[in-house]
């Protein structure tokens, strides 16, 4: 499938594979139980260069996301581009908030997380 212009967010899907607290840089430390996790944000430039850049594991930490990507038994085993807003994916994506707030520094919609465990 070619780059699409129109893609304005993603959702990344994100497996926990072991129970584990993570350091979310200055936003404080939590435990994530294992399972599956949906997160969603959007790029409205270059949104393959920004799905590279979750997928590798060598980079400065900087959102929220980078933190829970980094441990050791975390990884993406879905990605999902979409052209709808992604406060909708969040909604439309279910699941329940584990970290108040993650990824939602932006968020206008009150999606109260932009992470959730499935
Ligand atoms: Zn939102």
């Amino acid at each position: 499938m070619p780059p699409n212009t129109s893609w304005v967010s993603y959702s990344l899907f994100i497996r926990v594979k072991k129970t584990q607290n993570i350091t979310v840089g200055r936003f404080g430390r939590f435990e994530f139980t294992a399972g599956n996790y949906i997160y969603s944000g959007s790029a409205l430039r270059n949104i393959l260069a920004r799905l590279n850049r979750h997928l590798r594991k060598e980079k400065k930490l900087r959102w929220h996301i980078d933190y829970l990507l980094d441990a050791e038994t975390v990884e993406i085993f879905k990605i999902v581009v979409s052209t709808t807003p992604e406060c909708e994916l969040v909604a439309a994506g279910g699941g329940t908030i584990i970290v108040p707030g993650f990824g939602a520094s932006d968020c206008r919609s009150g999606c109260g997380s932009h992470l959730r465990r499935l």
